[in-house]
């Protein structure tokens, strides 16, 4: 026999050095990219662009300074700086008209695909923070073991998460609201409810509730569980793992609004097809054959990793656009290094400073993810109405 390929036989104690290595090296990364106290910070913004995220012209700030009401920001130079918390009041104040009406409770968008890879966790992320940066009180749901998100965020899985910072303790049924687990983030106005691989856990609690009591609804329980944060938030945004999972389905009856990522390759669309699927199967056994119902106030397919001189991907985007029709959001998001780059540094394009990589690139990527938050942000208003229509009616 001509074997070519060599072989190496591998004990689970050599996998168990791997896991060691693997994780002492990206341990080090993560240590070195949020060096030198490995906290990350909320980027500063300009004038230009505080006026820009407060819907101004440049000069309604420098006029709005001279009453001293709102922060001054820093001067470097001869221009002002600001934090994120600084910009906050004043992006508050010109956009009143866009923030949460009384009575009206947070929107919870769901970012799902049952497949890996196709920008669920960054679209997640890059929505919380663009909409953080409208105003938006925030909050994040990492749902995903693997804790993407929370990387995201500058929180390590293995190292800061404990039990109580994740959705295991309300899984298994130590708590029934989720309030106990929603920390600060880096950025001020978003908090975070971590994801570690101890949520693997509630694939086994979540089944054995059931079989222990059949009148629990295991699918509630997240639903259930947002009462509280749904007060104190405007946008509840809950990332999830590439699978039909327990947790998976608690995040979907969860949202008002679901989110879709979509890449325009045939295997992702054969796949997305899955998901409708499953996704009928599921709510057919657990609510309609039960008499009831859900509604989802928005489904948005948002095509995503999108290669402009790629041929077979606007032959798939046709395929797409005909298949989910206006459910396609009206932005692509291109594949960029902008993404990729930011996503190596444990970050979105909104932590990237100006000028960090090629401008052309960058204000492609960036003006996509803006152009996405803005018509989120527009939805999360219509749920806003509606809820007030409906409490009126
Ligand atoms: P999922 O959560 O669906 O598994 P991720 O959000 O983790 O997917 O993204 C998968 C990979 O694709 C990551 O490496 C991410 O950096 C990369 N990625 C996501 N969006 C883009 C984009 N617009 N351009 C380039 N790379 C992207
Ligand atoms: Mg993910």
């Amino acid at each position: 026999m001509d074997i070519k390929q060599t072989i190496k036989r591998q004990t689970l104690a050599d996998i168990e050095g791997t896991a060691t290595r693997v994780a002492a090296i990206l341990s080090g990364i993560r240590s070195h990219m949020l060096s030198p106290n490995e906290k990350k910070q909320a980027p500063v913004l300009s004038t230009v662009e505080l006026a820009d995220l407060c819907g101004v012209d440049k000069k309604k700030i420098s006029y709005r300074l001279t009453r001293g009401d709102l922060p001054q920001g820093t001067m470097r130079g001869y221009r002002r700086e600001w934090t994120m918390e600084e910009a906050l009041p004043w992006i508050r104040s010109f956009r009143a008209h866009a923030m949460r009406p009384a009575g009206a409770a947070a929107t919870t968008i769901t970012v799902a695909n049952f497949k890996g890879g196709v920008a669920k966790t960054v679209t997640a992320v890059t929505l919380a923070q663009g909409l953080a940066r409208k105003g938006l009180r925030t909050a994040v749901v990492d749902l995903d073991p693997q804790g993407s998100a929370t990387t995201l965020f500058g929180v390590l899985p293995e190292k800061d998460v404990e039990m109580e910072h994740t959705a295991m303790p309300l899984f298994a049924g130590q708590q029934s609201d989720l309030d106990y687990a929603f920390r600060p983030t880096y950025w001020p106005n978003i908090d975070l409810v971590c994801a570690a691989p101890m949520l693997f856990g509630a694939e086994f609690a979540l089944p054995a509730r059931q079989s222990n009591d059949p009148g629990f609804e295991f699918w509630r329980v997240l639903d259930r569980g947002l009462d509280n944060a749904r007060e104190t938030y405007d946008v509840i945004i809950i990332d999830t793992p590439p699978s039909l999972s327990y947790v998976t389905i608690n995040a979907l009856l969860a949202a008002d609004g679901l989110i879709v990522p979509l890449p325009p390759s045939a295997l992702d669309f054969a796949s997305s097809s899955q998901f409708w699927e499953l996704f009928s199967d599921l709510t057919n056994q657990l609510l309609r054959n039960r008499g009831q119902d859900k509604n989802f106030e928005f489904i948005d397919v948002l095509l995503s990793r999108v290669e402009a001189s790629d041929t077979a991907s606007t032959v798939v985007r046709q395929w797409i656009l005909e298949a989910y029709g206006d459910k396609v959001l009206p932005i692509e998001i291109p594949k960029t290094s902008a993404t990729a780059t930011a996503s190596a540094e444990f970050g979105t394009v909104y932590d990237l400073p100006h000028g960090s990589i090629n401008a052309k690139t960058f204000d492609r990527a960036r003006d996509a993810y803006d152009r996405m938050c803005e018509l989120v942000e527009q939805q999360v208003r219509a749920v806003w109405a509606l809820q007030l229509t409906e409490m009126g009616a």
